[in-house]
């Protein structure tokens, strides 16, 4: 799963194809020429023909665990993969076999596990199949949900297809390809295949981040939908619109900061608007996300996001749905969030409710403390500007602030606010983001409903 920035930066919501520890560097460089032409010892030939990989214990003991990645730091041996499919055997250093992994030649995380037995080629294509399926068949109360029709359908490491993303917007299908594993023709195959039958889209498009290709060094996406329903342009339109919770939202893949909507928001907006009220207030609204939820429930909205681009988008929406919001008043306000509440904090502005939700400030281990210090200011302030028992509603997306850190800083920002703060919901990803227990990364989205008073 995905990476490190939101839209392309909101920790992309996800996990990083290209995630990089420095503890699990040891003398990679300068090994790696050696290990690319590594012979295997003649226990290993015994157990594995083709490629394989022999990966450090505490790799080894890391995947017993339950993770799935293998940096390329903690490869001993490998024999890499020469045939199309970049399956390859993994190994301990004992030559147990601990399972077959897509292997991708340019990333940090050279192995990504996708089944603890041995996979042959010809058992891939009908695994991916079954794992699109049980996929999609998990998102099936919100695919039969009459008021959204957007939903993250596959879902990476969480949907055990790790490396691959697909999201649904209405009647378009949106493919991310994270790594060099899951950029084969195989994969695309399988995927069109299944989800023609499944959830027959207009049409699909494959759209992933240049920074991510290029550090992947993934082939170029087209421009063009890989495929749909007619060659006319309606058909081939790469713009579309969604519902989530029964608001409208445009959709285009040739347009934003990153590759569509934060779906991952869609129950988080609708507990948002159980609690707020009265003047509200969105910080880093992006397309308007929770102000046009909060537009069906408050007096006055205002949102405030850096990017022109984004707040044109948000404005579109929110004439798109003047049919259920009437002439209520939002205000989109251009400006760099820190410097804004700064201001109006000291400057007395009084808000019922307020939502804080910026990019993941954190994008490594080491930038987690500068993150916190980002987090404790804007939490700060918007308590300051909150009226009693107004409701903040604050989220961060970085995987490496954890829950309890980010509690703290709230926490931490109350005090130093002399507020009293009172936490009313502790909340994650929607649910069709789902969470893989023993792959952290998976967990990366906080969203904490406190009363302040
Ligand atoms: N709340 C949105 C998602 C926010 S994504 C939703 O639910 O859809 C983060 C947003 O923060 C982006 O739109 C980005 O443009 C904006 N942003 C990043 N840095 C900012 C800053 N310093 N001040 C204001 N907005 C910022």
């Amino acid at each position: 799963m995905p990476a490190e920035d939101k839209p392309q930066s909101k920790d992309a919501k996800g996990v990083s194809p290209t995630r990089r520890d420095n503890r699990h560097r040891t003398n990679i460089e300068a090994s790696s020429k050696n290990k690319r032409h590594a012979a295997p010892s003649s226990s290993t030939r015994k157990i594995i023909q083709g490629a394989f990989a022999i990966i450090s214990r505490r790799a080894a003991d890391r995947l017993r665990a339950g993770h799935v990645w293998v940096y390329q730091s903690d490869v001993e041996k490998i024999v890499a993969p020469t045939d199309a499919s970049r399956l390859i055997a993994v190994l301990d250093p004992g030559g147990s076999l601990l399972g077959t992994a897509l292997y991708s030649a340019s990333s940090q995380i050279a192995l990504r596990l996708i089944g603890t037995g041995r996979i042959e080629n010809s058992a891939w294509p009908p695994l991916l199949k079954e794992r699109f399926r049980a996929a999609i068949a998990l998102r099936q109360p919100i695919l039969a949900n009459e008021h959204t029709d957007a939903c993250r359908l596959v879902f990476s490491e969480a949907d055990f297809l790790p490396g691959l993303i697909v999201d649904k917007y209405s009647d378009l299908l949106i493919l991310q390809i994270l790594t060099q594993g899951m950029d084969t023709s195989v994969v695309r195959d399988v995927l069109l295949e299944v989800v023609s039958e499944q959830v027959s889209p207009r049409a699909v498009f494959e759209r992933t981040d240049l920074r991510i290709r290029e550090l992947e060094q993934l082939s170029a996406a087209p421009e063009g939908p890989l495929v749909s329903r007619s060659n006319s342009p309606e058909d081939r339109s790469a713009a579309t619109i969604f519902y989530l919770n029964g608001l409208r939202f445009h959709y285009d893949a040739d347009l934003g900061q990153k590759t569509g909507a934060f779906l991952d928001q869609r129950e988080n907006y609708a507990a948002a608007a159980r609690y707020c009220r009265g003047e509200a207030l969105d910080v880093c609204t992006y397309h308007g996300g929770f102000a046009l939820h909060l537009a069906r429930i408050c007096r006055q909205v205002t949102g405030v996001d850096s990017s022109h681009a984004a707040l044109e988008v948000a404005d579109q929406n929110l004439e798109l749905n003047r049919g259920t919001l009437g002439d209520i008043a939002v205000d989109w306000i251009e400006a760099n969030a820190f410097d804004l509440l700064r201001d109006w904090s000291d400057s007395g502005s009084k808000f019922d409710s307020i939502v804080l939700d910026p990019p993941a400030f954190a994008k490594s281990k080491r930038a987690a403390e500068g993150a916190l210090r980002g987090y404790k200011e804007l939490n700060l302030r918007a308590m300051k500007m909150l009226r009693p028992g107004g409701t903040l509603v604050t989220c961060s997306c970085s995987h490496h602030v954890g829950l309890e850190d980010f509690t703290a800083v709230v926490a931490a920002a109350g005090l130093d606010a002399r507020r009293q703060v009172r936490l009313l919901e502790r909340r994650g990803a929607a649910s069709d983001h789902p969470v893989l227990l023993t792959v952290p990364e998976t967990e990366y989205l906080k969203c904490l409903i406190c009363r302040v008073d």
